[in-house]
């Protein structure tokens, strides 16, 4: 590809085909005419359906091969999104993009991040959901606009998609995008009108309701912004002298050699260009809520979120769950990998021996993110093994992060209850997840939602068919994060939504409110004590 003359850029809705720049790039790597590609931008497909945790990152650093540090960036934030992946980069008169589904190492090659040098990156890794399987939804969304083109990622969700898509449609049409490309689509339209990025993004951001940490580029500047509410996080780094990362986690900026400078506060938006770092604001901080699901499930365990460990977090959840609801049990196993930090502080706190017993294959996705509830079930048998040598004639702890459709647990008390085990005592690193998420977590509506769906505490343990269940009380967990509640979003547990949810969106999700309150009280008044089949 050369560098010297910059080719039009890609558009919205276009097909990669038809798209001289990246058409280009498919031919070279012999994709085209593979199957009908999309641009990351290309809208089609039901509103909504980028529901899911995903990874941003960005990088600002001339003279160096920022395509392939943000290759390793989003390598490092893979356990976030598993589904697609995609790179867009400038050299100061282009933008050039590249996205496909896949991982990271799947989806690019030498050839791919030869295509995309320059001097400033952004890219994404996408996490799949329902029916979300396609290259459509893939980031970064590139919009062509006369002021200059944009790649836009982000992580989270607008609770306000519908009504902006009607906005732009002009009242038809409403399920023509998803609310990323909504969001870069109202950047490009201000970018036209006042040919200032950063302005753009100050007026575009006025309109986003929800949670968002994105990451920008245009030709030759960098951007990235958070929510008022800070409910996703992103960080910055410093790379030596030579430029500056943005990403979602802490754990992307070690692989690139990038020193962690802060976190982007809730409400800030960053630009770096040839003049340096600058920081201004999109809104003033609202309501603290960072999602306390990154400390229990999403996070790295290497990665810094307000200061705090993620490891040592789950470590300390592990010793509050052992503290809630001892056992008599000769072995405390993790469910890996998530379970392993509980597991670790369980063990230390019950003075229980720990052990591996279960073997991921770590080539398979988190069975969480399979699209369908059959994949799911299957997921668990081609991801776990049980060690019948460990387990054999054993009362066994086993610790996990969480429950949600509860499909996977049920799966995995089988798998051990095979292999031997005598007791299965299941302890959840989270309380009862019964509220779905509307901030860029797809847990569908409450039905799919074991804890909302099921009444009690004694009949989730009964449908997994453990022979105890204890999960962790919301104080304990706020306690083992180590900072006050009040800075967190924990509205899948307790209901308190942050930021108002439209009804319309609402109704989608909670198709459980027909069933009785008196149910779903009783319910959360039994969720912190333990239950045993003992006890039946
Ligand atoms: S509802 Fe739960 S998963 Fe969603 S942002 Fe809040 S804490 Fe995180």
């Amino acid at each position: 590809m050369t560098r010297d003359k910059a080719p039009p850029a890609c558009t919205v809705g276009q097909e990669l085909a038809s798209c001289p720049d990246i058409a280009a790039m498919a031919r070279a790597s012999g994709r085209s005419g593979d199957r009908p590609l999309r641009s990351p931008a290309c809208p089609p497909g039901r509103l909504g359906e980028c529901r899911e945790e995903c990874a941003v990152f960005g990088i600002y650093a001339p003279g160096e091969d920022v395509a392939r540090h943000t290759y390793f960036g989003l390598f490092a934030l893979q356990h976030r999104g598993q589904e697609s992946a995609g790179i867009a980069a400038s050299d100061g008169h282009s933008v050039r993009a590249y996205a496909d589904m896949g991982l990271v190492q799947q989806v690019f090659d030498e050839e791919h991040l030869t295509g995309l040098r320059g001097d400033l990156a952004v890219g994404h890794t996408r996490y799949s959901t329902t029916g979300t399987s396609h290259h459509r939804n893939a980031q970064p969304v590139v919009v062509a606009s006369k002021a200059g083109t944009i790649a836009l990622a982000h992580n989270g969700n607008l609770v306000n998609s519908y009504q902006l898509a009607r906005d732009i449609h002009g009242g038809s049409a409403p399920e023509a995008t998803t609310d990323s490309s909504i969001m870069a689509q109202l950047v490009a339209h201000r970018f036209e009108e006042s040919g200032d990025i950063a302005a753009a993004v100050v007026e575009a951001s006025r309109a986003w309701q929800g949670a968002y940490s994105v990451a920008i580029l245009t030709e030759g500047k960098l951007l990235a912004c958070r929510d008022p509410n800070g409910i996703r996080p992103l960080c910055l780094g410093v790379l030596d002298s030579r430029g500056y990362v943005v990403a979602s986690e802490s754990c992307a900026l070690n692989v690139v050699g990038a020193e962690f400078m802060r976190e982007i506060e809730p409400g800030e938006l960053i630009i770096v260009d040839d003049a340096g770092l600058r920081s201004t604001r999109i809104a003033s901080p609202a309501r603290p809520a960072m999602c306390i699901f990154e400390f229990i499930y999403f996070a790295r365990p290497d990665s810094y979120i307000y200061g705090q460990l993620i490891h040592e977090a789950r470590r300390r959840m592990g010793q509050k769950l052992a503290q809630a609801y001892p056992v008599d049990a000769d072995l405390v196993i993790p469910v890996p990998d998530t379970g392993w930090p509980a597991a670790i502080g369980f063990a230390e706190e019950s003075g229980i021996p720990f052990g591996q017993a279960l073997i991921k294959n770590r080539y398979i996705a988190r069975t969480f993110i399979q699209p369908d509830q059959r994949q799911r079930e299957l997921g668990v048998r081609l991801k776990l093994t049980a060690m019948e040598e460990v387990l054999r004639g054993k009362r066994v702890v086993v610790v996990d992060d969480s429950i949600v459709r509860g499909t996977t647990k049920r799966g995995i008390v089988g798998l051990i209850r095979r292999a031997g085990a005598k007791e299965i005592h299941v302890r959840i690193a989270a309380p009862p997840y019964r509220y779905p998420c509307f901030y860029g977590v797809d847990t569908s509506d409450r039905r799919e939602l074991l804890a909302a769906r099921v009444g009690s505490v004694e009949d989730i343990r009964r449908i997994i068919e453990a022979d105890s269940l204890g999960y962790q009380t919301i104080e304990g967990l706020t306690e083992a994060v180590g900072l006050p509640g009040d800075l967190f979003c924990r509205a899948c547990f307790d209901g308190d939504y942050p930021i108002e949810v439209p009804d319309e969106l609402r109704a989608r999700k909670f198709a459980l409110e027909t069933e009785p309150e008196a149910e779903m009280a009783s319910a959360a008044g039994k969720e912190t004590d333990v239950v045993s089949s003992s006890a039946d």
